[in-house]
């Protein structure tokens, strides 16, 4: 059997490209520097493939920033506010990356979204009426060329017409069928300029056809793949989707003649019944997506070669293939040298899956022969035995023990709400922060030190209070309502709170590229999750020591900390977030009985894992993510006030949602938003009390008070004045301290005068 791969990582084993990029930006190398670093990668990626077997090896699937973006540039995309700046290819290119502010020009960079249920982003290309798409570009052809000199002749890829114009957005009057004729035309090209070159294969990669699609969509579809498939000449064509399974476009895409089409069988829960129930076309090829490109965790070689076999009767010829692009996992585990092999060996990162693919190709061709039965039998018996520190009957047993009734807090929110403005007191359009403050250099110092063991524990402690005490201090000199503690302890809001439960595992290299050269380190869910000990209550409990105003707790939910993680496959996503639910409710209680009053549990990850298609929402996820929720704060008292935070205000769809997570107050993004989505919480009666943010943190940028007044009362016009609550949009841990001074002050002022109005 033979073996394919969607796309491997680009950033390097140890991020070199991350770096070299980084230092190109700063101007510390210059660009060709910058190209030979990239070349280098892509040859070393090229070897690994190489040597582990695979017959399919992707090319162009590197990338200097993103593969929407490379897109854009092949097809002669770019917006004129880019090509006007008339720099090199390069920077032009990284000016849609990342904006470009010199020689007194000044552009803002193209919007950034995420790519599908992933955490990896891409840049949004947008189309303007007058877009003269053609094939412009070389960096496919270069990068199969290179391949070639190599001794590879590689499987190009390509991200697919349909998916790019389906997210791409339109400027002007036109919309994607408008422009469906000239990609057609250009996809066509690519694939004689490839069929030129000597290639046998090329992918397009269509993860689109996972979404639920509208009638037009798919005759889209089909217009563009009749013209294109029927120039392609002597190149073969392979349709590669990921991400889910493609009920709406089963039917078509089988039908149209591709070479080979590429399923994921992993993610895509209806993909085996729609190859078994409405059969495969014959002279096709089935790209069987069964090596997971989104977890670490070893395949299980049984169950893989148990369903490529119920495959075989449906389908001629089966490549095994990756199930997505390898991008969304990190290198090699050489890297990790402070994990136990008891651990590490169940994980397999990019490179280790190169080798399950080349292994399980051997043992499907050939099963019964001496060495090969060895590999299954080793790969057998990881399966069979426990993994260690793994289960916990303790924690089994409690959530065996949760009842109905602890979802559901007590008195319902109208009472709630009475008593908690009765106990706090707060003036009206109260004034809070989302939590963290700048995480100056200092800061950073200051842990880096502990945790190299530099500096003692109770050195490393007496730091943070200082920096709380000052924080507290400026909050009450800015006459702040509801304070925080800054958050000082933390880099980041879910390893923070990974590194104390006890059923974590962390990396020291596994790298995951999150968008251009940032880079994520997710830790794993690796056993049942459970608190030790209290995490934060010290520091609340010392902020609050410095006050007489009240002091907010601030925690991570258990939605958040879970997809913002590499999560267990042997227990459902549901258990193991209900697990750290109960570890999280242990802290909102501890937190409660130290006398923190208010408490904030951030869920700024909800949104992220909604499931693609609208119909799995609630089945596949909202049904265990809000209970989920629910769990964590419904054991608190009525006077006790629980805030949530949200990082994003796209949440129109499911506001009653939102509503049943049962939170006291709510902040959100919305000074970058249209604020239509307090229209939206209006028509849906929303109860939980909002603070829409009042300023974009994201940006230096300190806003007036005008501009904050008038924000207000654009807000107040939509919402009970007895709901709103006055904050940021976010944490301020990226910002400076003197602009976050500055725009708090601004913002305490424009909360007083519509007081003073009222
Ligand atoms: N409480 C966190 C902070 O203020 C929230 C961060 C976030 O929403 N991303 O930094
Ligand atoms: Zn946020």
């Amino acid at each position: 059997m033979q073996t394919s791969v969607i796309g491997y990582p680009r950033v390097g084993s140890l991020r070199e490209l991350k770096f070299a990029t980084e230092k190109y930006f700063k101007n510390d190398i210059t660009q060709e520097a910058l190209l030979a670093q990239a070349k280098a990668l892509r040859a070393e990626h090229l070897k690994s493939m190489k040597e582990s077997g695979i017959d399919f090896i992707p090319v162009n699937d590197f990338s200097f920033y993103d593969g929407m973006l490379d897109t854009v540039v092949l097809l002669n995309a770019t917006p004129a506010r880019y090509r006007k700046l008339n720099v090199s290819e390069l920077d032009t290119y990284f000016a849609m990356a990342r904006g470009y502010q010199k020689d007194g020009k000044d552009v803002k960079a193209l919007a950034m979204k995420k790519w599908f249920n992933t955490n990896y982003h891409y840049m949004v290309p947008e189309i303007e009426d007058d877009a003269d798409i053609r094939l412009a570009g070389k960096k496919p052809f270069d990068e199969f060329k290179e391949a070639l000199t190599g001794g590879v002749v590689a499987k190009p890829v390509l991200i697919g017409p349909f998916t790019f114009l389906k997210l791409a957005r339109y400027t002007g009057t036109k919309s994607a069928a408008d422009f469906a004729d000239a990609f057609a035309a250009a996809y066509s090209e690519t694939l004689k300029k490839f069929a030129d070159l000597g290639a046998k294969w090329v992918q397009f990669d269509e993860p689109a056809l996972v979404y639920d699609l509208t009638a037009d969509e798919i005759a889209l579809f089909e217009k563009l793949y009749r013209v294109i498939l029927t120039a392609k000449g002597s190149v073969k064509v392979l349709l590669q989707t990921y991400f889910g399974d493609i009920r709406d476009a089963y039917d078509t895409v089988t039908k149209l003649g591709f070479d080979g089409i590429g399923i994921d069988f992993l993610e895509g829960q209806k993909s085996f019944e729609l190859v078994s129930t409405k059969g495969f076309p014959a002279q096709t090829v089935l790209f069987a997506g069964l090596v997971n490109g989104k977890n670490i965790w070893k395949n299980h070689y049984r169950k893989t070669i148990g369903r490529l076999n119920e495959l075989s009767a449906f389908a001629k010829e089966i490549v095994l293939s990756t199930s997505c692009s390898l991008l969304h996992v990190p290198y090699t585990l050489k890297n990790e040298n402070k994990l136990p092999e008891a651990y590490k060996r169940h994980f397999a990162f990019a490179e280790e899956k190169l080798v399950e693919l080349a292994e399980l190709a051997k043992i499907s061709g050939s099963e019964g022969s001496d060495a090969i039965s060895e590999v299954l039998a080793a790969n057998d018996a990881l399966f069979a035995t426990a993994r260690p520190d793994c289960e916990n009957a303790t924690v089994r047993a409690r959530l065996q023990a949760v009842s109905e009734a602890d979802f559901e807090r007590k008195p319902a929110f109208a009472e709630r709400e009475k008593i908690q403005k009765e106990a706090l007191a707060l003036p009206q359009f109260p004034t809070t922060t989302i939590g963290s403050f700048p995480q100056t250099a200092d800061v950073k110092a200051n842990r880096k030190a502990f945790k190299a063991g530099q500096i003692s524990e109770e050195e490393y402690k007496k730091f943070n209070q200082e920096k709380i005490r000052e924080c507290v201090k400026l909050q009450e000199e800015l006459d702040l309502d509801v304070l925080v503690h800054g958050e000082y302890e933390r880099n980041d809001m879910v390893e923070y709170f990974g590194e104390q439960l006890k059923g974590y595992l962390f990396t020291e290299k596994a790298w995951v590229q999150s968008y251009g050269t940032r880079c994520v380190k997710p830790p794993i869910v690796w056993g049942d999750i459970s608190r030790e000990k209290p995490m934060t209550v010290e520091w609340s409990v010392f902020a609050k020591s410095c006050t007489n105003r009240p002091m907010k707790g601030m925690l991570t939910g258990p939605v958040t900390i879970l997809n913002w993680s590499f999560p267990r496959e042997d227990i459902t996503h549901k258990e193991s977030a209900l697990q750290i639910a109960l570890a999280i409710r242990d802290e909102v209680l501890d937190l409660e009985a130290a006398g923190i009053n208010i408490i904030q549990i951030d869920e700024a990850a909800l949104r992220e894992k909604l499931p693609l298609r609208k119909s799995d929402w609630y089945s596949e996820y909202l049904d265990w993510a809000i209970p989920a929720f629910r769990l964590v704060h419904s054991g608190v008292k009525a006077s006790t006030q629980i805030h949530t935070h949200m990082c994003y205000s796209e949440f129109t769809d499911i506001i009653p949602v939102i509503d049943n997570m049962d939170a006291d107050v709510i902040t959100f993004e919305a000074s970058r938003s249209d604020l239509l989505i307090l229209d939206a919480l209006r028509a849906n009666n929303f109860k939980t009390e909002v603070g829409p943010g009042v300023y974009d943190i994201h940006s230096p940028r300190v806003p007036s008070e005008e501009e904050i007044v008038n924000a207000l009362s654009r807000m107040l016009a939509r919402i009970n004045p007895e709901k709103l609550w006055v904050n940021p949009d976010c944490g301020l841990k990226t910002r400076g301290t003197t602009e976050t001074v500055a725009s708090l002050k601004n913002m305490v002022a424009a909360a007083k005068r519509l007081r003073a109005a009222d």
